[in-house]
């Protein structure tokens, strides 16, 4: 879910302005020759904190951003959290611990995420979570929760500042001036990686080359590279190379182009995960280009709302049980549909007398996209109705007949108990959900103290990465896992920072 803050609001809340030069597109001649200690690829939710605290330990540091601004997917991300053990659970009395969210996460991914990965991050979850509220970052009112969007957690550890990603962002923010100011810290702006240095005989990474927004292109030279340049979505070819399907949804951060994970590549690691491939469900698309931004999304979680309607795929076919299946279960299903998509079909009664299927709108909002929005779709015939949207016509009246006559005997194919209506009353609705993603699946291969690591498991000196780099498989495996890439991202960036990258001076 996006935040309502636009890139101009944020930069106003940042003040970088304070911090003057050290935050720039051009690095100064000493910079350039200077030899750092550590080398941050990308100024993310990763890199931010890994910065801050290798500064606290005396190291200098690089971080080279590509963007215009530090922040990378924080500007968009719903910035939601999960940390078992905080002093904030504690306080509400809320009786959680690490081992209890590393079995819900193994629980909830069946076993499929990486254990020693997963137990990083959720063993290290507490402290990022505290040392986040004990600089000032609030939840909102009534967290932490179970879930929200994914499969539940058996405890309260779920929770996200009202900002989202930007509350977390103003913290870092926060902590990172002081380590610009103490001169440890230098930003540059505007400037990409593009490759690595690497020893030719020990396989060693010495630096990187950048290029600038002026075109020129530089090295610099570090005794270790953090790669955390967040992951592959934005970039439509890589995506569907990796994942075997297209990515429809324009969803996440223009940055988010693979890079750190090619590079990563180019120096002996490997990607791992892509077997994880899992679209989100509820999503609504603007248009039928591609990509296409998110125009709203439905209400698909039946213990908030329960189905009225019936999801049907291109062959016009129901492929769920629509009342009680879970996020996991639905995302599951719409993944071995055609092109990842499916259509909520109802009829004006059921419009007439059920809750809203977009929550977000009012029932005039609601009753004007048909009509208005691409991929909304309405017809005073099933058969109608089919063609406009792209269904097979023939199967969709076949579906609608079987559903009508369950509906009418208490006793549906597919188990269904929540029936209300028949779709029978003219004019016919569809709308069409599309899979989409907030981040991929495949990502770096690490070892246990984050070191990037070739097929035969042997760490690649001095190479380190974090973040979505490392794919939301080795976090959550095959099933979403709340909170499990915001958190550990933040966690491992903090971890590398503070005691996982040793220094040499
Ligand atoms: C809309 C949305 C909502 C989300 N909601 C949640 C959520 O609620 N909870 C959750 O856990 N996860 C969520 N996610 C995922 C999560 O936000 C990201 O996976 C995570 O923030 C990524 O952090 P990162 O540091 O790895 O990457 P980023 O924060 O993307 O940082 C990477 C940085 O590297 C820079 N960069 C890229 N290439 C280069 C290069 N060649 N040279 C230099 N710099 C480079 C980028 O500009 C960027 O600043 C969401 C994602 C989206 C898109």
């Amino acid at each position: 879910m996006s935040t309502s803050l636009s890139k101009r609001d944020v930069l106003k809340t940042l003040g970088w302005a304070t911090v003057g030069a050290s935050i720039s597109a051009r690095a100064t001649a000493a910079e350039r020759t200077r030899p750092w200690d550590i080398i941050v690829v990308g100024g993310g939710n990763a890199g931010l904190p890994l910065a801050i605290f290798a500064s606290r330990r005396g190291a200098r540091v690089l971080v080279i951003e590509a963007a215009g601004q530090v922040g990378g997917t924080l500007f968009l991300s719903t910035g939601q959290m999960s940390a078992a053990g905080t002093k904030f659970q504690k306080e509400l009395g809320i009786e959680d611990s690490p081992q209890l969210f590393y079995d819900d996460v193994m629980r909830i991914s069946k076993g499929t995420a990486d254990p020693d990965v997963v137990r990083l991050a959720v063993f290290n979850s507490a402290d990022t979570a505290d040392w986040l509220f004990a600089h000032g970052f609030k939840p909102r009112a009534g967290q932490p929760v179970l879930g929200s969007g994914h499969d539940p957690y058996s405890q309260r550890r779920y929770f996200w500042g009202p900002e989202g990603g930007m509350s977390i962002l103003k913290v870092l923010e926060e902590q990172l001036k002081p380590e610009i100011e103490k001169g440890n810290v230098t930003v540059l702006t505007q400037t990409s990686v593009t490759e690595l240095i690497q020893d030719a005989r020990t396989k060693a990474i010495k630096g990187v080359v950048v290029q600038t927004s002026d075109g020129t292109s530089h090295r610099y030279m570090g005794g270790a590279v953090a790669l955390t340049t967040g992951g592959y979505c934005s970039n439509k070819e890589m995506f569907e190379q990796i994942e075997g399907v297209k990515n429809f949804g324009d969803t996440t951060y223009p940055y988010s182009q693979g890079v750190g994970i090619r590079l990563a590549l180019s120096a002996g690691g490997y990607l791992r995960g892509k077997e994880c491939h899992q679209p989100l469900f509820n999503a609504i698309l603007a248009d039928d280009d591609t990509p296409s931004p998110l125009l709203t999304r439905i209400t698909s979680d039946a213990s908030v709302r329960v189905p009225w309607e019936i999801f049907v795929n291109a062959d016009g076919q129901r492929f769920i049980r629509e009342d009680n299946a879970t996020y996991d279960q639905r995302e599951k299903a719409l993944a071995r549909q055609s092109l990842e998509r499916c259509w909520v079909v109802f009829d004006s009664a059921i419009l007439d007398a059920s809750p809203p299927l977009i929550r977000a709108w009012s029932k005039e909002q609601f009753v004007e996209a048909f009509g208005r929005y691409p991929l909304f779709y309405k017809s005073e015939t099933l058969e109608g109705l089919a063609r406009a949207a792209g269904i097979d016509a023939t199967g969709f009246a076949a579906t609608v007949g079987q559903y009508n006559a369950g509906q009418a005997a208490g006793r549906d194919v597919l188990g269904r108990t929540h029936m209300p209506l028949p779709i029978a009353r003219p004019p016919y609705y569809a709308v069409r959900i599309q899979g989409y993603f907030l981040l991929g699946a495949a990502g770096i291969a690490v070892n246990k103290t984050l070191q990037v690591i070739d097929q035969s498991g042997r760490a690649i000196p001095n190479l380190y990465a974090a973040g979505e780099m490392l794919g939301f498989a080795a976090f959550q495996g095959q099933s979403y896992c709340g909170g499990m890439s915001v958190t550990p991202a933040l966690t491992f960036g903090r971890l590398l920072g503070d005691r996982l990258i040793p220094l040499r001076t």
